[in-house]
């Protein structure tokens, strides 16, 4: 067996998150021989649980979320005899001592606390743990998102957190930075010298972001709706993402380089006035429709929703970057639930030549055009004009496309495998900065703040479309359209 030792805690270890990617990550890591047999897996929530019958727990909920090809029984059982489970309520300190009972001390062993509950609890959480000596200076702790709902909210946590670990102690997950696709944008950026002198206003027209999910809110009702995707997407996941297509190229891999250059891309992303947050952001709520031919409800309609909820499930923005590379490019960012397509992509379109000699005429497109795609499989395409066979200079647009999948056979890590992993390893390159979190909240505030005011509801879609007319209205004003075909 290979690597760190390690005791790793993991709240919420009964929840939703826990059954179906954290313990599936952890049992996959270690049948691949990523897990110390010394090491242990401590989950804990308020149930009182023998180890015995949290193991029986697991094959229930857990094991149903392994993928079938990863899953050997036997590789189970010696996976479930490094996990154990001890009853700790978050509100009560002196529930915490059987967990310091449990902990083994260790100079080289890594010691985690994962909190997968409600970022309510993390406070009461990191206090109790300090105050029953379960912290050492090297011990470190995850955070799950949603950190808090703003910026004020999102300080008291880090504040709380910070009095008892330090800032290189506490990594912020933000699951989408553990995509291989997301990994491999870094790698198109950073691992080839063509793509860089072409990635500016000089070159680039415009960039598409585009998360678009086919689930609804179903299951999570009443957090989805005290949340919106505004809070629960745009905040997080969409604009780290336009971090790594905007940053600056970083001097290293270091953690602290990687967040430095993404932390000037939030800070040059201009807010937005009342009057701005009207004509650059367009919010959507789907109501019943269809998806994959199959008839689903309104947003209204599912259970957990209140009666008249005003909670955007769409959004869309059009972003600009105050600074010399990008100044003039819009950034598009679009993402909803219960759209015709569960798709992640970043569509990057270079300006047309500048002086045309060419018929164009039966060309779908005239200027090149740089997908990559993240979601449902991992991709690249390259669209680039090729001459028409026949007669005359006549071009048309054709496609280079690359399948990750297909060319690189290794087997994939889901993302927790990854960022888990990190963790044990101290890496902290995946996992946001306290002050990229604020920074994001600060952009994303003025846009909530106008919303709330103009009280106006959000733009029905039907279920299973792009979502709002107003969306492609949104591009369309700039003579430009979402990439929506397949
Ligand atoms: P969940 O299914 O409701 O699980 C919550 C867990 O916290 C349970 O194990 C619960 O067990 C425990 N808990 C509740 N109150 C507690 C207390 N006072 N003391 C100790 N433990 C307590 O929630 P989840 O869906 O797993 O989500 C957990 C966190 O991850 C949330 O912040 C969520 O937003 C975030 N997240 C979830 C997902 C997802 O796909 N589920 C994705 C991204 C982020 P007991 O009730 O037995 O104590």
């Amino acid at each position: 067996m290979t690597g760190q030792r390690f005791d790793l805690v993991l709240f919420g270890g009964t929840g939703d998150l826990a059954a179906r990617k954290l313990l599936p990550a952890l049992y996959t890591r270690h049948r691949f021989g990523d897990i110390d047999a010394a090491s242990q897996i401590v989950a804990t929530a308020r149930q009182n649980l023998s180890d015995k019958q949290f193991r029986a727990l697991m094959r229930e909920k857990v094991v149903p979320h392994v993928p079938k090809a990863d899953y050997d029984d036997a590789a189970w059982q010696k996976f479930e005899a490094q996990v154990g489970y001890v009853g700790t309520d978050a509100n009560n300190a002196k529930s915490f001592a059987q967990l310091r009972a449990r902990l083994i001390d260790e100079p080289e062993r890594a010691r985690v606390f994962f909190l997968a509950t409600a970022p309510a609890l993390f406070t009461h959480i990191c206090a109790h743990l300090a105050a029953a000596g379960c912290v050492t200076p090297a011990t470190r702790v995850v955070l799950e998102k949603p950190l808090g709902r703003d910026l004020e909210s999102s300080c008291a946590i880090n504040n709380a957190v910070g009095a008892i670990f330090a800032e290189d102690r506490i990594y912020r997950i933000d699951h989408y930075l553990g995509k291989e696709s997301v990994q491999n944008l870094l790698a198109l950026r950073f691992g080839n010298a063509m793509f860089e002198p072409l990635w500016s206003r000089a070159w680039v027209r415009d960039v598409q972001i585009t998360i678009a999910e086919t689930v609804g809110a179903e299951g999570r009702g009443e957090f989805y709706d005290a949340t919106g995707v505004l809070r629960d997407m745009i905040q997080s996941h969409l604009l780290q993402l336009l971090c790594i297509v905007a940053m600056e190229p970083p001097a290293s891999i270091h953690p602290d380089a990687v967040r430095d250059a993404k932390l000037q891309v939030l800070r040059a992303l201009k807010r937005f006035t009342p009057n701005e947050v009207a004509t650059r952001t367009v919010r959507g709520q789907y109501k019943a429709g269809a998806v994959d031919g199959q008839p689903v409800p309104g947003y209204l309609d599912e259970p957990g929703i209140k009666p008249a909820s005003h909670t955007e499930t769409f959004v869309a923005i059009k972003a600009d970057l105050g600074n010399w590379r990008w100044a003039g490019v819009p950034f598009y960012l679009r993402t909803g639930k219960r759209m015709q397509e569960r798709r992640a992509e970043i569509v990057i379109n270079f300006h047309n030549v500048p002086h045309a000699i060419l018929d164009v005429s039966g060309s779908a497109r005239t200027n090149n055009r740089l997908i990559i795609r993240l979601q449902p499989e991992d991709g690249l395409s390259l669209d680039i004009q090729a001459k028409t066979p026949g007669e005359g200079m006549r071009v048309q647009s054709v496609s280079l496309d690359l399948q990750f999948e297909d060319e690189l056979k290794a087997r994939r890590l889901d993302a927790y495998e990854r960022l888990l992993m990190d963790v044990i390893r101290g890496r902290l390159t995946l996992f946001m900065r306290r002050d990229e979190l604020e920074a994001a909240w600060s952009w994303v505030e003025p846009i909530m703040h106008a919303w709330a005011a103009a009280g106006e509801p959000p733009k029905a879609y039907t279920a299973g479309t792009w979502g709002p007319a107003a969306s492609s209205a949104l591009i369309g004003r700039d003579n430009l359209a979402w990439l929506e075909e397949a």
